[in-house]
């Protein structure tokens, strides 16, 4: 078995950075498959499979095999960044069109099966760090460690919006609430791979915990698991 750590866990509870961290710390690889989501809603966005909301969910699924999902390791920014058919569109799929959209994309059966396959043969790496909502449900459910990280839902809400605001995104914090709460909603009770603990997760809750804590508390429960 492969060292695999799986971190799953409700939206903005930092998990992306944090796994950056603990990634970089044991020298694993880290994939953001959230990136993975957002970057077929973006192709869907930018062949009109997606129109005021409404999926076409047919002709997306016969582009799907058109589609290339890579990760580019960047030096300066010490993150893989996701490249869709051959561009980096990393900054292209933090947006809130993006991010408002990718829960629908995001059930639709034949694109999880396309993603999980990419992000088992990614794992073929000794040593790596998956963030997302079914790694350890469903991805890889034999990983020796299972993170499941949550915070309520008024403090995750505030983080993503201060993130945005010091990126510049014009956006009020009543839009962001509503996106972190609805995306939670559609992705705990979706029939394909919904957000849940696994069983043997170790649940963290980060409410009290600035990202350091985090890191430090989770890499506590990586070492003890790994020895
Ligand atoms: O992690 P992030 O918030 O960027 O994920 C964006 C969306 O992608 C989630 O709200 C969810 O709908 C979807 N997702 C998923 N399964 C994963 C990772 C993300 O369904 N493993």
């Amino acid at each position: 078995m492969h060292k695999i750590i799986a971190i799953d866990g409700h939206s903005s509870t930092g998990k992306s950075s944090l796994s950056k961290q603990i990634s970089k710390q044991l020298g694993f690889i880290h994939i953001d498959t959230g990136a993975m989501y957002r970057a077929i809603t973006l192709f869907a966005m930018r062949h009109g499979f997606l129109e005021n909301g409404e999926v076409d969910k047919m002709g997306l699924i016969e582009k799907l095999d058109e589609i290339d999902i890579k990760f580019d390791y960047n030096a300066a920014t010490e993150k893989n960044e996701i490249i869709l058919n051959g561009e980096n569109v990393e900054k292209e799929i933090r947006t809130m069109e993006v991010s408002n959209n990718v829960s629908p994309i995001a059930k639709i059966d034949e694109v999880r099966t396309l993603l999980v396959k990419i992000q088992r043969a990614l794992a073929q790496e000794d040593g790596i760090v998956m963030d997302g909502r079914d790694i350890g449900t469903v991805v890889f459910p034999d990983a020796p460690v299972k993170i499941f990280l949550t915070a309520s839902a008024h403090v995750r809400a505030q983080r993503r919006y201060d993130e945005l605001k010091a990126k510049g995104v014009d956006v009020t914090l009543e839009e962001v609430t509503a996106n972190v709460n609805a995306r939670d909603k559609m992705d705990s009770e979706r029939a394909n791979s919904p957000l849940k603990k696994a069983e043997d997760a170790v649940e963290v809750n980060n409410d009290d915990l600035n990202a350091e804590e985090t890191v430090e508390a989770v890499l506590k429960i990586i070492k003890e698991k790994l020895g």
